[in-house]
């Protein structure tokens, strides 16, 4: 890795925030931090753990090292955290762990994830085809997606948390964590002085993927937007360092148009639903033709709209009799 990838941001109070991009898929870079505040070295993520990814965490370290010094090393780590529980983000643990006995933290509605992750991925994927089902997706095109769900979560294999990141308490170098469930139930936003770490729950350019409740709990757009209200609130944040691409400068503004683009988005669902219409339905709609991920990552964005919708009896269920006669029925929506 060239240097000129490396970023370095100094707070208000001179703690020093390095930051790197890593490829963490194909067609997803996501972003590590390393906090250094002259006495504790702290790593916030740790990439998907793909064997290209985690050869670039490497890179990012042997550069660190090269351009600030031999205490910027994986081996120097006093804490490793975790923003939350989505692969792109902690699937590099078991990685960093030959190289660091440094306490791994995460929230707690996260913690299974990466503590019991087989169990984890079985029930959640038995609760992602429910609702593929139920949102209309045929029995071929259900297949297709779930291996493509499942692909890279099959390189993780569980390993224990040490401690829990909690709202309010700070964590292990003194940073203050805000939980802001609904990308992820135990996503966390972690304030360094005045900049703060918003990891997938605000993001500079792509408004951060949501996904239906009915998948997980703590998951769907209302909890989401609560956690966008709450972060609005905190005052003079400076810059905001997202899991993916570039700082953002004005946090406050960037809240207001993911709000907006929320907004638009559940009108245009809304407005779709003026006939019966299924998930899949809505999201060939709202999406467009997508291919491969995206069509299920398209689906979940829709369900979590759709939902949202239902819960505040904006739309209603259109087709009651084949609910009630069958156990899988594809529940088709209409404005109430
Ligand atoms: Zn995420
Ligand atoms: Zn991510």
């Amino acid at each position: 890795m060239s240097t000129n990838t490396l970023q370095k941001f100094t707070t208000a109070a001179g703690r020093c925030i390095y930051t790197f991009p890593v490829q963490a898929f194909a067609t997803l870079v996501a972003n590590i931090y390393v906090i250094d505040d002259g006495e504790r070295l702290t790593l916030v993520d740790t990439g998907s753990g793909l064997p290209d990814c985690n050869q670039q965490l490497q890179a990012g370290f042997a550069a660190l090292t090269a351009e600030y010094g031999p205490r910027l090393d994986l081996a120097n780590l006093d804490a490793i955290l975790v923003t939350h529980g989505h692969i792109d983000h902690f699937g590099g643990l078991p990685f960093v762990r030959q190289f660091s006995q440094a306490p791994i933290g995460v929230h707690v509605l996260d913690r299974r994830v990466l503590s019991n992750h087989q169990e984890r991925q079985v029930v959640a994927a038995r609760r992602l085809e429910n609702f593929l089902e139920m949102a209309g997706v045929p029995a071929k095109h259900r297949e297709a997606l779930m291996s493509v769900y499942l692909w890279a979560k099959g390189f993780y294999r569980s390993i224990p948390v040490d401690f829990l990141l909690e709202e309010g308490e700070p964590a292990p170098g003194n940073f203050q964590v805000f939980h802001a469930p609904g990308h992820c139930p135990g996503q966390v936003c972690l304030r360094v002085d005045d900049m703060l770490l918003t990891a997938d729950h605000i993001l500079a350019r792509i408004t951060p993927h949501q996904a239906p409740e009915s998948i997980t709990n703590h998951m769907g757009l209302g909890h989401y937007l609560d956690s966008l209200a709450r972060i609005e609130k905190l005052p003079g944040i400076t810059l905001g360092l997202g899991g993916h691409e570039e700082p953002i400068t004005d946090i406050y503004s960037r809240i207001q148009a993911i709000r907006h683009s929320h907004q638009s988005r559940l009108e245009k669902t809304w407005d779709i639903c003026r006939e019966p219409r299924s998930i899949a339905d809505v999201s060939k709609e709202l999406f467009g033709h997508v291919e491969s991920y995206h069509v299920l990552l398209a689906l979940e964005e829709t369900g979590a709209h759709v939902e949202y919708l239902y819960q505040r009896g904006e739309l209603v269920a259109a087709n009651l009799d084949e609910i009630e006669q069958n156990t899988h029925p594809v529940i088709r929506y209409v404005r109430a």
